[in-house]
């Protein structure tokens, strides 16, 4: 209506006045304005309905305004809108109760944070003081958050600027077949030299100073390249022969992104601790967490945790936690993610790949998909240089968003990443879109 065109002007006005956004050259910016949204469904300022193709940061796994999630959070605020973290409150205790049940056997205890960075650093903490070590290996390419540990261990441009008091912190490369940075030309060679690659990094870094290894199981932010077959139980052998600590991020992978509730499951990886936020909840509510290992919680039993955060299993954040997981549940999400992976969206990209000479490469399990746009199939030449965009992207995504998709962009990517329970039919018409815009990516190859 005119009177939500007119707030949305209002919002946009005092925003570019006064309020200050993640990760952007601030008088550059030109965010979009969203008053509205509703299952895989934004309108902009302009009152036009996008379909979300990227749930917002990759998060809005059970996408917006779920009716169960919106009366559980009304149901609790009605009740009892916030509690100290050291008194016992029905909401987290049943959020942990419902993670832990997640989670694989041993790993029994939840320790909850505001975020995704948040976690990441709580679980690098614990890691530390469990074996008396330091160090920490982490992976290029990829995403652990924007805190300053996180951002350290983190391999990605925005570490670049924040580079400093990163002791400790050592990245190695991961196996990521199709950018192969050991010439490896099939998976096997892949998982083989990359495993070779860490082991040797662990040996000349001194075993012994090692604390822990930290990766997301899928790499979101930094490509969605899924791990070659035998890579994670290889560094699962590694991690246990020198008693090194291992960290699964599943900040973006977990809660049913993959078409698994963890996106280890599809691996039958154990980690020690596991980093999770986004999905837990959908981000109706900030929440993240650490599910921990009962060997590693049990080195706080007789010894205080140092560390703590005044919204720790905050009563709002964790009564969506429950709502969420119990919609997902009772809604069969998780399986509808597998299926939508594995009959719509892996199907028509590898088609779509076929007829657009600027797609290099589509991968991707669940909800979770990656297309990653080239100038040349043969170089792979990117379309967009690491840590930036070009004019071809730039106007890839400026057609996608004409065409009514909300897109995830990154570099030379477009990521499919749709709400678990996007009713196929969006999900199609979303798809066309992403098959006419390329075109324009088509134009810069060369
Ligand atoms: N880890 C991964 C894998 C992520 O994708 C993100 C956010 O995108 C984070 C950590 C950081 O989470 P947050 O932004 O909630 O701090």
């Amino acid at each position: 209506s005119a009177t939500d065109l007119e707030a949305g002007r209002r919002a946009h006005e005092l925003d570019r006045a006064h309020v200050f956004h993640s990760w952007q050259a601030q008088a550059l910016f030109q965010p979009m304005t969203v008053l509205a949204a509703s299952g895989s469904y934004v309108w902009d300022g302009d009152g036009n309905r996008l379909i979300d193709l990227s749930s917002q940061l990759v998060n809005t796994n059970i996408g917006h305004q779920h009716p169960a999630v919106v009366a559980a959070i009304q149901e609790q605020a009605g009740r009892l809108c916030t509690v100290a973290p050291q008194h016992v409150n029905d909401a987290r205790s049943e959020a942990a109760r419902l993670i832990t049940e997640l989670t694989p056997a041993g790993l029994d205890r939840v320790f909850f944070t505001n975020g995704g960075a948040d976690a990441v650093e709580h679980a690098i903490r614990m890691a530390r003081l469990h074996t008396g070590r330091t160090k920490v290996l982490s992976a290029y390419r990829s995403y652990h958050g924007g805190t300053q540990l996180a951002v350290n261990v983190t391999g990605d441009p925005r570490r670049f600027a924040n580079d400093y008091s990163a002791e400790g912190v050592v990245h190695f490369m991961p196996a990521y077949t199709y950018r192969s940075y050991f010439g490896s030309t099939t998976e096997e060679e892949e998982t083989e030299r990359a495993l070779r690659h860490l082991e040797d990094l662990i040996v000349l870094e001194g075993p012994t100073n090692i604390a822990a290894l930290i990766l997301e199981t899928i790499p979101g932010t930094a490509g969605i390249y899924l791990p070659p077959p035998g890579y994670l139980a290889g560094v699962r052998e590694l991690t246990h022969r020198f008693g090194i600590v291992l960290i699964a991020d599943e900040v973006m992978a977990g809660f049913g992104r993959s078409g698994a509730w963890f996106a280890f499951d599809h691996w039958d990886l154990e980690p020690d601790l596991v980093a999770f936020a986004k999905g837990v909840n959908s981000g109706y509510v900030p929440l993240g967490g650490v599910a921990i290992r009962d060997e590693i919680a049990a080195t706080f039993d007789e010894r205080a945790y140092p560390g703590g955060l005044t919204y720790s299993g905050h009563p709002l954040a964790c009564a969506a936690a429950v709502a969420t997981i119990t919609a997902m549940r009772e809604e069969g999400m998780v399986d509808n993610a597998a299926r939508l992976g594995r009959e719509v969206i892996g199907p028509r990209l590898r088609e779509i790949a076929e007829r657009h000479p600027s797609v290099g490469d589509v991968r991707g399990l669940g909800c979770f998909w990656a297309v990653e746009l080239v100038k040349n199939r043969e170089t792979r030449e990117p379309l967009a240089p690491y840590g930036g965009s070009s004019p071809a992207m730039t106007e890839l995504t400026a057609a996608l968003r004409t065409g009514g998709v909300l897109p995830f962009v990154n570099f030379n990517r477009v990521h499919v990443v749709p709400p678990l329970n996007i009713p196929d039919d969006d999900l199609h018409a979303g798809l066309d879109v992403l098959d006419e815009a390329l075109s324009v990516a088509d134009a810069h190859v060369g």
